[in-house]
């Protein structure tokens, strides 16, 4: 069985070595809240270093972080956050000071039933929607959906902020750029962990002027070796040097990274006439399909973020998110509030849903974890930004303690000066509680809120006891999921006349079981190609290899579902001549939906997938997600 090279198309070079004391990997919420807490404790008042730098005796710690985007703020949130760690930080924090930002205000929890009769309910939700609307005139029932009289405890986050991630990372960033105390580069994607034996010794960067492959070209540049007594590593679900170090040192025994979702979301100029006011917080789930939840945030001035949320246990492969959610904002009930907005700005990212159950080894020698990545996203708060930012705040306050002492950055200090900080805290005890949460998803989504309203309720002590499936564990082939509804022989006509148009099937088949079109309105409701350009452009620098690679071809050859291309959330992938995929750059936007998705286990290691997902350049260039 032949496979692409692995190597990242690096050939033996001299490489340039930079010594740094500590060096971080993604500059996320987890990082804001690990450079924000380090850098107050770098310099006295008068100027001189409060700690010293090991590398460059004499001035405080050398800290670089390195951010793979084009600039500091171009995340892809939602974001509603009870903000307990981030206000910490900043107890007089005024939400005014930053662009997009207000307090929740108004919360609820809408069932959205199917207003065009074209999803796939359970028996058990038809009766339900049945009953529903046979009761309609005793019920909160408006514009096909049902205002649920109760926020559960856990989901509510009075109290708490609307943000946009990214002005939130810009204002964050820059008081640090400000403060001059730490460095960050956009723009320099981290290739891997530069590994020692059982030592993270600092990371090497991404080379530059390379073609596709990896193989140098004109203008090639090495990435330089970054070294450093510390590697934070925070590069965010699937980031590229986590998933380098979970395969050096494995996961705990018990954990996984089984659950996942992809979320899609817009930022949209309300219409002049919406009555939506400012902090007003609502969360959807039934429609378009029952799995896929959906939320609406508002922002000041008439802005709002709204998306959706198409999970690993939807047991569809054609599970595209952007068609979705074009669905789900048509939905009348939200429709009537949206109708006659415009798109400011548009993304995609992935979710990791295991949350703690996902949680890897969070130190070893020279190397620490922080944020999603490290499992410390909460799946039954549907909250991650606050956990981030509180993991990054527990090291740094780690940190701080190990450089006071002059103790060096082995296993064993960060397990006593991080872990145990992380340990006592109330992401550690939250995210026990929501370990098991959704776990009932994978039995189907009645089950699924039942699950969560239990483990809820109950602190996480009672839940559905399940073993969570990876999503091609369970995902049917295109004929398997539309047997009844479509004959199995114009399936495979539907997909090969897509196939010969090189375009994804999932439009044909949603059409053809009776999904209206989408009336394209050059505002709102755009073509998804017009989405790549009106949602904030992608940047693909040239000089970088591919990112998303194909590693045995021959079996994408005899693949089932070719789910990665249904998935892709950005037209990247496509069908391609040979029966193997291809994967254009130019339309990435790094969501990271196709690695998990993706329906072959590697042949080497069945918890990855034969499609890799490396570091990569550029991206969706929006600052507003
Ligand atoms: C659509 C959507 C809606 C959401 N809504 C909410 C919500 O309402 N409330 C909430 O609390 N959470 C929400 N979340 C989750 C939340 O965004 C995450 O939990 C949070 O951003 C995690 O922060 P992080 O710092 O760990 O990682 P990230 O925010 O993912 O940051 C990681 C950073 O690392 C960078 N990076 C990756 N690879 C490399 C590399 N090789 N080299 C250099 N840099 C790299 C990335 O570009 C990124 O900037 C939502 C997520 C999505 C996708
Ligand atoms: S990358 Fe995975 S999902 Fe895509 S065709 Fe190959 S095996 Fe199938
Ligand atoms: S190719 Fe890029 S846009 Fe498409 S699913 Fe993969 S990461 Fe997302």
């Amino acid at each position: 069985m032949s496979s692409h090279d692995t190597s990242h198309g690096t050939p033996p070079v001299d490489r340039q070595r930079m010594d740094v004391d500590i060096v971080c990997v993604g500059f996320g919420p987890a990082t804001d809240g690990f450079l924000t807490t380090l850098s107050r404790e770098l310099v006295n008042a008068d100027g001189t270093p409060k700690l010293e730098s090991a590398v460059m005796p004499g001035a405080p710690p050398q800290i670089v972080c390195y951010e793979r985007a084009d600039d500091i703020g171009f995340s892809v949130s939602g974001v509603v956050t009870r903000a307990r760690g981030i206000r910490r930080t900043f107890p007089d924090l005024d939400p005014s000071q930053i662009p997009l930002a207000t307090s929740v205000r108004h919360e609820k929890v809408l069932y959205l039933l199917d207003p065009v009769g074209a999803s796939r309910r359970s028996l058990t939700l038809r009766i339900a929607d049945k009953l529903i609307r046979g009761c309609r005139w005793m019920l909160p029932f408006e514009a096909e959906a049902l205002d649920l009289p109760y926020t559960p405890p856990f989901l509510r986050k009075e109290g708490g902020l609307v943000l946009s991630l990214g002005q939130f990372n810009q204002w964050v960033g820059s008081q640090l750029l400000g403060a001059g105390t730490v460095q960050i580069w956009p723009g320099t994607p981290v290739a891997a962990p530069l590994v020692d034996g059982n030592r993270v010794e600092g990371v090497r960067l991404l080379d530059q002027g390379t073609d596709k492959y990896g193989a140098p070209e004109a203008g090639f540049m090495a990435g330089m070796d970054i070294h450093a007594a510390l590697t934070v590593v925070a590069d965010g679900p699937v980031g590229p040097v986590s998933s380098q170090i979970d395969r050096q040192f494995g996961m705990p025994t018990g954990h996984h990274k089984h659950d996942w979702a992809v979320g899609m979301k817009l930022v949209v100029n309300l219409p002049e006439n919406c009555t939506l006011e400012p902090g007003t917080v609502w969360h959807t789930f039934g429609y378009p399909e029952p799995e896929i939840f959906g939320f609406l945030y508002v922002y000041p001035d008439r802005v709002a973020s709204l998306g959706i949320f198409v999970p690993s246990w939807f047991e569809s492969p054609v599970r595209t998110a952007y068609r979705y959610l074009q669905h789900w904002m048509l939905h009348p009930y939200l429709w009537r509030h949206l109708n006659g907005g415009t798109l400011r700005s548009w993304g995609a990212k992935t979710l990791a849903e295991s949350g703690q159950r996902g949680e890897p080894h969070l130190v070893g020698n020279g190397y620490a974890r922080i944020g999603e990545g490290s499992g410390s996203t909460n799946v039954l708060t549907g909250s991650g930004v606050d956990e981030a930012w509180t993991t990054g705040v527990q090291l740094a306050e780690g940190v701080i303690e190990l450089l006071q002492e002059k103790k060096p950055f082995t296993k064993e200090n960060l397990e006593a000066a991080y872990v145990k900080r992380r340990r006592s805290s109330w992401v550690e005890t939250e995210g026990r509680t929501a370990k098991r949460a959704r776990d009932g998803f994978h039995h189907g989504v009645v089950t699924g809120l039942f699950g969560m309203a239990l483990a809820g309720v109950t602190k996480g002590v009672l839940d559905i006891p399940v073993k969570p499936r990876r999503p091609r564990d369970h995902t049917p082939t295109l004929a398997e999921y539309y047997r009844g509804r479509i004959p199995k022989s114009e399936v495979t006509k539907i997909c090969q006349d897509c196939a010969a148009k090189n375009v994804s099937s999932h439009n044909a088949l949603m059409d053809r079981v009776g999904w209206p079109t989408i009336p394209y309105d050059g505002k709102l409701l755009v073509s998804h190609q017009d989405a790549l350009l009106m949602g904030g452009k992608v940047q693909a620098p040239a000089g970088y290899a591919d990112h998303v690679v194909f590693l045995y071809p021959e079996l994408c050859e005899i693949c089932g579902t070719r789910i990665c291309i249904e998935v892709c959330s950005g037209q990247a992938i496509t069908p391609g001549g040979n029966g193997v995929p291809t994967f254009d750059r130019e339309k990435c936007i790094h969501c990271g939906a196709c690695v998990w998705n993706c329906a072959t286990p590697h042949p080497e290691d069945p918890e990855r997938s034969v499609l890799e997902f490396r570091a990569g350049a550029g991206g969706l260039h929006s600052a507003e997600n």
